[in-house]
């Protein structure tokens, strides 16, 4: 199996794109084949600098690696199409030759006339078709003598010959059957005036020299298949087996997820924070989101593919062996970013502590926090990570460590303080004083005790408590919030008591 991805470097890569090169490295994984990087830079117009690093930088970041590609290297190299530019136009001509392409002369002007014409005679939105052709300036209706001029002195094209009253079906490994007529199908233009081959002709063309065995790609391509499976025809090239996946919907269900909709709703629609180069506008990235790549990875698996367990959290490993093209939707799949934090919640949770501390520190440095060394936060992390969906809410998750409790406290939260374990606070601070040691679990016997003599529930005094040191009634464990803060900033928050008047 040789499968490939092919992107064309307009813009930042958006997570639809992500979910296609997933589900292609998915396949070429489990099938122990091989996976391509393709760069569709024949549009130059469209070219935007920096778009082909985001993109090998995005896909690397989620684990999704290539075999060969522009950065890799290969047996198929060179890997960006505008380095392969001179090896298309032989195969165009051949297919003049055939009988399948002819060269047209249209200026700009004539088309639009075409257009203009037919469109008053009533055809909506003509094309360059059957219908039109005959009318046109080109190797079909030209003198050969003609042909033979232009050629030599003017800029030309050349067009595919769509044939007549055709019906073009092929297998989609997840449509099943599909099929266009010819009718609905107009000349495409293969070369550009200036030598340059269209999308179609190097798609193909490439296809074919690389040996891809399976196109798996978005549903927006799977009008252009039916001209594809047309050249391969034309060329007598062997087919690759097709698979086009399912749209990406907006939450709503009610389109495409553009990128206009994560912005409204609140959500990143790209991998990775992307700069615009012209515009110098800012799109934040699932990363600096704070997801994981496992997770994004995880996710996009679930947006049109269903396992057939009820599983739902997945490693790369996990998801190989269980992919299937066979249990991937044709109908779009809804984006649903609530399910996409879940799905980092279950990860972060699974991450080995050690790998949290390099993520969560830059969130730490980023908002000027006092420093902590990598023990004291990966402690941090552990009691805060169970409350957090994304990586900077570890960090807001352990607010008490590096900001004091504002007093007084609202009305809601001060009305849960438990006036004996107020009273008898100079008590327990003493009972915290003899420690053996300053450790949760020492602090968790010695709480106990003391509750128990001073006739109070525990739940009372570790609320009261837990009030007194983070103002918040809710949060990690209280122990632990104790051990991490020290006796001495414990007793000093605990005396803030005084201060506040909160001890009759
Ligand atoms: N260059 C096309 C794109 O940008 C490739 C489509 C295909 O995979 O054939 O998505």
């Amino acid at each position: 199996m040789v499968v490939r991805f092919a992107p064309s470097p307009t813009g930042p890569l958006h997570i639809g794109g992500v979910r296609t090169a997933l589900y292609n490295y998915l396949l070429a994984r489990q099938h122990g084949g091989r996976f391509i990087l393709r760069i569709e830079d024949t549009d130059q117009t469209r070219y935007v600098p920096g778009a082909e690093a985001y993109i090998i930088e995005a896909l690397s970041w989620c684990g999704i690696h290539f075999d060969e590609g522009p950065h890799l290297g290969g047996p198929n190299a060179p890997y960006r199409q505008s380095e392969r530019k001179s090896l298309y136009a032989q195969y165009a001509h051949q297919l003049v030759e055939k009988g399948w392409a002819y060269y047209a002369f249209d200026t700009e002007e004539e088309l639009e006339e075409m257009r203009r014409r037919f469109e008053a005679a009533g055809m909506v939105a003509p094309q360059y078709n059957a219908i039109t052709r005959p009318y046109m300036k080109n190797s079909l209706t030209l003198p050969p003598a003609e042909v033979q001029e232009r050629l030599r002195t003017q800029p030309y094209v050349i067009r595919f010959l769509i044939p007549r009253n055709r019906e073009v079906r092929f297998y989609d490994e997840i449509r099943g059957w599909v099929s266009f007529h010819s009718r609905e199908l107009d000349d495409k233009v293969l070369l550009k005036s200036d030598g340059m081959p269209t999308y179609h002709l190097a798609n193909v063309v490439d296809d074919h020299l690389m040996g891809v065995t399976h196109v798996i790609r978005g549903e927006e391509w799977l009008p252009s298949t039916p001209l594809h499976v047309l050249l391969y025809e034309a060329f007598g090239w062997d087919m690759p087996k097709f698979a086009h996946l399912p749209l990406l919907l907006r939450p709503d269900g009610g389109g495409k997820l553009s990128k206009r909709d994560g912005d409204r709703l609140g959500f990143p629609v790209f991998p990775l924070t992307w700069r615009d180069p012209a515009s110098g506008e800012v799109s934040l990235g699932y990363r600096e989101r704070g997801f994981l790549p496992e997770a994004v990875v995880n996710y996009l698996a679930l947006l049109g593919w269903h396992p057939s367990t009820d599983q739902e959290v997945f490693t790369m490993e996990e998801l190989t062996p269980q992919f299937s093209l066979a249990r991937v939707s044709k109908a779009g799949a809804r984006f649903d970013y609530e399910k996409a934090r879940w799905i980092n919640q279950q990860h972060l949770r699974r991450r080995p502590l050690a790998e949290l501390v390099p993520l969560v520190r830059p969130v730490w440095e980023q908002r000027n926090l006092p420093p902590v060394n990598d023990d004291t936060l990966s402690q941090l992390i552990a009691i805060a990570r169970e409350r957090a969906t994304l990586v900077p809410e570890i960090v807001d998750a352990v607010r008490f460590y590096y900001e004091e409790p504002t007093f007084p406290l609202p009305e809601s939260l001060s009305q849960k303080l438990n006036p004996t374990v107020l009273q008898q606070l100079p008590s327990l601070l003493e009972a915290l004083e003899r420690l053996p040691a300053w450790e949760a679990s020492h602090i968790e016997e010695a709480l106990k005790a003391w509750a128990k003599t001073a006739g109070v529930g525990l739940g009372k005094v570790l609320l009261t408590l837990r009030l007194l040191l983070t103002a918040e009634d809710a949060g990690p464990p209280l122990y632990a919030i104790l051990a991490l803060l020290g006796p001495d900033r414990t007793r000093q928050r605990l005396l803030r008591t005084f201060e506040h008047g909160l001890l009759h």
